[in-house]
């Protein structure tokens, strides 16, 4: 299962060429979680990651290949939460190892599902005093962070520790890699336009799973599985080339 794993390549590349820190994941460490959206109001909040226009990317990737994650771990590159002073891009990246599971026989259902639940784990992260808006229109994720909340010292580590605690309750799930960035260095429109794509290919897996024609000539989904290496196969079976395309 290989369609992410181009931008996964990509994207760790261009993180790699900035100051990074590593925090390991400890369940201990994860920030309290409310369990449910909690509304942070403008006068409670000390500042916004991605408020005032500024970039608020968000994606999650796939991936079996264990060589692009190869433990639990938050990477954070750019200021922290405590050091914060008014809004900053952002971007918070999640690459996520799976077991293999087997598209048997053309049955892709198992691991279109696999990768929608992982897809919908953000909507189930309530980090207290961390209110996050998502847009799916165009995959932002914006965050106000409450007063109360930097007093307390909340940190990218220790949200992300629930992040990832909320992750490992997937069962396929073997390890999660998840960057936090605000350092304002990075390319966030090339981080925005790689987030449109995992939003195509997971759409398309969507369109997939309701049941498309068996041929990708009348598809309009065409396009993007030219252009993503391995979608064919997933969808007519690993060795089946039945398809006409
Ligand atoms: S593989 Fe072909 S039929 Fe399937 S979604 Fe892609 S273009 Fe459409």
């Amino acid at each position: 299962m290989q369609l992410y794993d181009p931008i996964i390549r990509e994207t760790l590349a261009a993180l790699s060429a900035r100051p990074a820190r590593s925090y390991a994941y400890a369940q201990s460490r994860a920030w309290k979680d409310n369990g449910a959206s909690e509304l942070v109001m403008q006068r409670d909040a000390a500042y916004e990651l991605g408020g005032d226009d500024k970039p608020a990317v968000n994606f999650s990737c796939v991936t079996t290949d264990a060589s692009f994650v190869d433990k639990d771990e938050i990477v954070v590159i750019g200021k922290d939460l405590g050091d914060i002073a008014s809004s900053v891009p952002f971007a918070r990246l999640a690459f996520v190892l799976i077991d293999d599971i087997k598209a048997e026989e053309g049955d892709t259902e198992p691991l279109f599902r696999a990768i929608q639940d992982i897809d919908f784990v953000k909507y189930h992260v309530f980090p207290e005093g961390y209110m996050v808006r998502t847009s799916a229109e165009n995959n932002r994720e914006q965050v106000r962070i409450s007063k109360k909340a930097k007093a307390a010292g909340i940190s990218f580590e220790r949200v992300g520790c629930d992040y990832i605690a909320q992750y490992k309750r997937d069962p396929n799930i073997r390890a999660v890699k998840l960057v936090f960035v605000t350092d304002p260095a990075l390319d966030y429109k090339k981080l925005a336009q790689d987030a449109k794509t995992v939003h195509d290919i997971t759409l398309t897996l969507s369109k997939i799973l309701e049941g498309m024609p068996a041929d990708c000539n009348s598809c309009n989904l065409k396009p993007i599985c030219d252009e993503v290496e391995g979608m064919k196969e997933l969808h007519f079976g690993q060795n089946k080339a039945e398809f006409r395309s």
